[in-house]
């Protein structure tokens, strides 16, 4: 076990910082506000192999891991550009289908979405299931060679910027007639798929969405990996997507802690700046202590998942989550206190952080069901629900 990162983590770690600077908060901000999406960062990212770092070799990845891809978001994200769909289109859809896909479903979607030129979104919540994905009801049911898909999602994060979204559905088990989930690829311009903006209060350029499937036909191919081992495919999906949430969180963090740092060194109400005052310095000496606790834990989940025990990265990969989306808000939240007013001005760029910061403790899981998790797998303890 290190705990100093290798030369070429630290390399690259510089060269998307590097990046996330050229572009920052207010390119970020500007693109959000005005209805534009971040796609020059997003191309640039591609093509320095930052998107698809995590991918493999073979396909037009670079070969790393889930550590690595972790870096970029954060990266990003300290420089006040996250871009969510790093959290969805190589974490989650590049990971499954890398893991579990055909050589042919490797091949047509995995370069792409590597070089960033394929954008993926997923979708697995539905308005009537939300944090009980058991409940889920988009069913896809077969027809002779093809599938058909029927149902709805929502909360669904940039199918707008998306060419498919990996949509969690259920089938229908011939033998016992139970339903059980399975993970398909499904075009956004399919006939049958369509989508309804929802109005968020959040200054992001990636958007959400509601999704209706209705009588979606789709190839026997856009079936990924097995029907029946759904549930262990998720979990290669679902482990990166908590551990990209925490880089996004713990990323955001520091972004919040460095400009209120910078401003409390600064500005000087009495005889010295106010950064002087530990009523200003400790909450900000508690808020970097909580984020460095939180990537830890981050750390090791995406250290767990890339050596291939999925297991052992979910308890870590939940802590972390928890941890990071709690750091986030207390830092967001110390940050744009310590900047007094200018804290909520458009000016100084951290009052976005104060809803943005918050979507680490809603999705992609809340930290209710976190806390679930870990009180019935890491202690035993009886299930309530
Ligand atoms: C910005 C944003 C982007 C998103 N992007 C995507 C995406 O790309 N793809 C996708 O599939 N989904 C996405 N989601 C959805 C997200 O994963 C869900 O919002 C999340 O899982 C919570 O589900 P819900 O909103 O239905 O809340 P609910 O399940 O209704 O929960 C509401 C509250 O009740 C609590 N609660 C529920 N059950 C329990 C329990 N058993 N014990 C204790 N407390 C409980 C929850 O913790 C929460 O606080 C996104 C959401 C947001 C806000």
């Amino acid at each position: 076990m290190t705990f100093t990162e290798s030369a070429e983590r630290t390399e690259l770690r510089a060269a998307v910082s590097a990046l996330g600077s050229k572009y920052g908060a207010q390119y970020f901000q500007d693109c959000a506000r005005q209805g534009r999406k971040t796609d020059e960062l997003w191309s640039e990212a591609g093509e320095l192999g930052f998107i698809g770092v995590n991918l493999p070799e073979e396909y037009g990845g670079g070969g790393a891991g889930m550590y690595e891809l972790a870096i970029v978001m954060e990266e990003l994200a300290a420089a006040g550009a996250g871009l969510l769909m790093l959290v969805v289109s190589p974490a989650i859809c590049g990971n499954i289908i890398a893991r579990f896909g055909t050589d042919e479903q490797k091949q047509r979607w995995i370069p792409g979405l590597a070089d960033g030129s394929i954008t993926m979104a997923f979708g697995i919540t539905e308005p009537d299931a939300g944090s009980n994905s058991h409940m889920i009801t988009t069913t896809a049911r077969r027809d002779g060679d093809e599938w058909i898909l029927n149902g709805q999602k929502v909360f669904i994060s940039g199918v707008d910027q998306s060419d498919a979204v990996l949509i969690v559905a259920r089938t229908e088990d011939a033998k016992t007639g139970k339903l059980k989930p399975a993970l398909f690829i499904v075009p956004t311009d399919a006939p049958g798929f369509t989508r309804q903006l929802i109005e968020m209060e959040l200054v992001n350029p990636e958007k959400q969405f509601t999704l209706f499937l209705d009588d979606v036909r789709l190839p026997a191919d856009a079936l990924v990996g097995s029907e029946d081992a759904a549930l262990s495919q998720l979990f290669a999906g679902l482990n990166p997507e908590r551990i990209m949430a925490s880089a996004s969180a713990v990323g955001m963090a520091r972004f919040a802690l460095g400009r209120a740092v910078e401003y409390v060194n600064d500005r000087t109400v009495w005889k010295a700046p106010i950064a002087t005052h530990q009523a200003i310095a400790h909450p900000l000496a508690k808020a970097k202590i909580d984020l460095e606790l939180a990537k830890l834990m981050m750390q090791k989940a995406a250290t767990l998942y890339d050596e291939g025990d999925d297991w052992g990265a979910a308890e870590p990969a939940n802590m972390a989550k928890l941890a990071a989306a709690d750091a986030a808000v207390a830092a967001v939240d110390q940050a744009v206190h310590s900047m007094g007013g200018n804290g909520l001005t458009t000016e100084y760029g951290v009052a976005p952080m104060i809803a943005l910061s918050r979507i680490a403790k809603i999705a992609p899981v809340s930290r209710e069901m976190i806390l679930n998790f870990v009180a019935q797998t890491s202690l035993g303890l009886p299930k309530s629900y």
